[in-house]
């Protein structure tokens, strides 16, 4: 460094610092908070696999509903039957209704399964029948949904929401597609009165090494909301949203937007990466997903949801 420059630079690095801590005390005010969101991933895998009838489902049920409620949301549930006729068994399911600020009629969905894989189907062969804990796969949906109701509930968001939580996303077998997905099926075939503008779904977003492409379902069915919410993400300055096409992944915005919702997945199926695997295996546990991850998704959720025309 020269003199000149010396000179310069004392006030350029005043006006960083002054610019850093306006940013932090921006960061502060009410903040969607990433941590917190972890927790909720953390408590949801705290009740074990969630698998519908088993002890923990029935556990993680009461705590949704406990969650929402104090988020001020008007909450609701939806049980279903479903009969699995290769166990012979009859199941109830429940998706999860936490409607904000009901009175809005300009309203947007956002949904995320909270069951967990009954089987570790891509696990080795001894573990094949083992439930999953779904950390990622489950979990991380409705944990950044949860600190988000938070954040609605402190700030009025320019539209009404309702966060649905849906049930039997994840018990269908391998090849069979319409044996997933079971708890959206039975939302949009008998639907409680909830017609949203569009919805955004929340699947495998809690990733430590997070880097959602975009999904081809949600490219091929609504190809200007993957737009505008990447664009949300650019705003955000995160680097885990990619200019890129990836997997088309069967999910719960596949049944929406065949009932003519238009919906998007923001998943990041690739987990850890391209050469691992801890999708669908009893290595799906909080311990491979970061706050980092759940506050960068949730980053962006604000900053689209807030921006939205009334
Ligand atoms: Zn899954």
């Amino acid at each position: 460094m020269n003199v000149y420059t010396a000179i310069l630079s004392a006030p350029v690095r005043l006006l960083s610092v002054i610019l850093v801590m306006t940013y932090i005390q921006i960061g502060q005010a009410g903040d969607y908070d990433g941590d917190r969101a972890y927790q909720f991933l953390v408590d949801q895998t705290n009740f074990g696999p969630r698998a519908p009838g088993s002890a923990g489902h029935a556990a993680c049920l009461e705590y949704l509903v406990q969650k929402l409620e104090n988020a001020d949301a008007v909450v609701s549930r939806q049980p279903f039957m479903h009969y699995d006729s290769e166990t012979g068994q009859t199941i109830t399911m429940t998706n999860i209704i936490g409607s904000f600020y009901p009175d809005k009629l300009n309203r947007i969905m956002l949904c995320a399964h909270w069951d967990t894989r009954p089987f570790a189907d891509q696990d080795r062969i001894g573990n094949r029948n083992k439930p999953i804990l779904g950390a990622n796969d489950g979990a991380s949906g409705v944990a950044a949904l949860l600190e988000l109701a938070l954040y609605l509930r402190l700030k009025e968001p320019p539209v009404g929401i309702d966060i649905i939580f849906f049930d039997g996303e994840d018990s269908g077998k391998e090849g069979d597609l319409d044996s997933y997905c079971l708890g959206s099926r039975y939302f949009t075939q008998n639907n409680p009165g909830i017609y949203p503008r569009f919805a955004i779904l929340l699947d495998m977003i809690g990733d430590a090494q997070l880097q959602i492409a975009k999904e081809g379902y949600s490219l091929h069915y609504a190809p200007d909301l993957v737009e505008r919410v990447w664009k949300a993400a650019e705003n955000t300055g995160t680097y885990s949203f990619l200019q890129e096409t990836g997997h088309p992944v069967f999910d719960d915005h596949v049944v929406l937007n065949e009932a003519g919702i238009p919906a998007i997945d923001i998943i990041d199926f690739e987990y850890p990466d391209a050469t691992h695997r801890y999708w669908h295996t009893l290595e799906d546990t909080a311990d491979k997903c970061s706050p980092g991850s759940l506050q960068a998704v949730g980053n962006v959720l604000v900053e689209f949801l807030y921006n939205l025309e009334p």
